[in-house]
């Protein structure tokens, strides 16, 4: 901010960083708002670089930071410049029309969003009335929220993860219309969907999140197969398991241990990949394990169409799907290598999260948390004598890697 002042520039602080210090709470990130272009940024700062999907943003990274420096935008409403175009339904296609700085905080998604730090004197600027929200804390669109959310539904979603995180409510229009719109969440790229479901799941509050999403019914258009499995009544299972999976993801990212997203993708989906291998598995006789790996290969794609999930994730997520099977064989070669695979302990967690649901027996978590416990006499022992067939013979056999918490 202070270079971008010296070079004759307005640099201020705005966004998160600015709300969550304001109560007190640590900023995730901070983002900057200027009247230099992205160019002009881009000549100020060697460590910048120009991104820009739908916005033109430069990124300044001060060692492990990134400081999201935007351009101030104009609001665009009722301009017909070709820069800023609405579709049929409103949404926003294109926008980058550069800006005042007043401009740019109408256009910004939330009043408590909209508050800006300025280095010039210390002072808050605040157009929206966004001091006195957060005093309240209450979570309100700038504008019409029907029109706000028909410009970029993604503020659906923003609007829930706020009223988690921060434990504010969301204003009456806002909240109203949220039961109403969430259709238009179809219409959003799934890999824009995916970056914000990671947001939301990873808070730190991936519980209330949750359960507030359902609560608004947005939860099916991140979700559908999840949201259909959670529906089947008799099925008490994914309920469990996916609380619980976002419970302890809650605790890690408390305790500050490192948390994976392929784990609780494992768990939303799981149900879903479960019952489709059991009907693959009966329609055309395959083993499970084949028949798990199609069935993983059909969630995966169909999950794409609504929240795309990268092939980074998708694809441990799968392999602690494929390891589920192989801890009912406990004798033998076969066990003592899944022991040593490089995913046995995301493996292991998900397996304790199917006891913890009902859906596999505490006595086969008992064993395998036994074995880690012991010294390598014992586990011989067990090894020999566990129950379940040894697997099929002559299985290579994986080298012992160091474990690691994949969790
Ligand atoms: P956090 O980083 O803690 O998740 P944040 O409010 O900083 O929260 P970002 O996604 O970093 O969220 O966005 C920075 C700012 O950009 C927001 O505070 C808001 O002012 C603006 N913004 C982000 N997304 C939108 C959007 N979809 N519509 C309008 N303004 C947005
Ligand atoms: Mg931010």
């Amino acid at each position: 901010m202070y270079r971008l002042k010296n070079a004759g520039f307005k640099g201020l602080l705005v966004g998160g960083g600015v709300r969550d210090l304001l109560l007190g709470r640590e900023p995730k990130d901070f983002d900057v708002a200027t009247d230099a272009t992205p160019e002009q940024v881009e000549d100020l700062f060697r460590n910048c670089r120009l991104i820009g999907r739908r916005f033109r943003l430069a990124h300044v990274r001060f060692g492990r930071e990134i400081i999201e420096t935007a351009t101030f935008r104009g609001t665009g409403d009722g301009s017909e410049s070709d820069d800023h175009s609405l579709n049929d339904e409103g949404r926003v296609l294109r926008d980058n029309v550069y800006g005042s700085l007043e401009e740019d905080a109408w256009r910004r998604d939330f009043t408590i969003n909209a508050l800006y730090y300025n280095i010039e004197d210390f002072s808050v600027i605040d157009y929206t009335n966004g001091m006195e929200d957060l005093r309240n804390g209450v979570i309100r669109l700038i504008g019409e929220p029907e029109k706000r959310y028909r410009e970029d539904p993604v503020r659906m979603i923003r609007a829930v993860r706020f009223a988690a995180k921060l434990g504010f409510r969301i204003h009456e229009q806002a909240e109203q219309a949220l039961f109403e719109m969430g259709h238009l969440l179809q219409e959003v790229a799934p890999a824009r969907l995916f970056d914000e479901v990671l947001k939301l799941l990873m808070s730190g509050v991936g519980v209330q999140t949750f359960e507030l999403l359902r609560h608004y019914d947005l939860f099916r258009y991140l979700f559908p197969m999840t949201d259909e499995a959670l529906a089947q009544e008799e099925n008490t299972f994914p309920h469990i398991l996916i609380a619980r999976a976002l419970s302890n993801t809650d605790a890690r990212i408390a305790e500050g241990k490192p948390v994976t997203p392929a784990f609780l993708f494992a768990a939303l989906l799981w149900d879903t990949a479960r019952q489709r291998a059991e009907q693959i598995r009966q329609t055309e006789d395959l083993p499970a394990s084949l028949a798990l790996q199609r069935a993983a290969a059909t969630v995966v794609s169909e999950q794409a169409g609504s929240t795309a999930v990268p092939k980074r994730f998708s694809l441990p997520m799968r392999e602690i799907w494929s390891l589920q099977d192989r801890f009912s064989h406990r004798r033998g070669r076969r066990a003592k290598a899944l022991l040593a695979h490089k995913r046995f302990r995301a493996a292991y967690d998900f397996m304790l999260l199917r006891v913890e649901s009902g859906e596999a027996e505490q006595e086969l978590a008992d064993w395998w948390t036994l074995i880690q416990e012991v010294d390598e006499t014992e586990q011989e022992k067990m090894f020999a004598s566990g129950p379940g067939a040894g697997g099929r013979r002559k299985r290579r056999r994986r080298p012992a890697k160091k474990r690691e918490s994949n969790q």
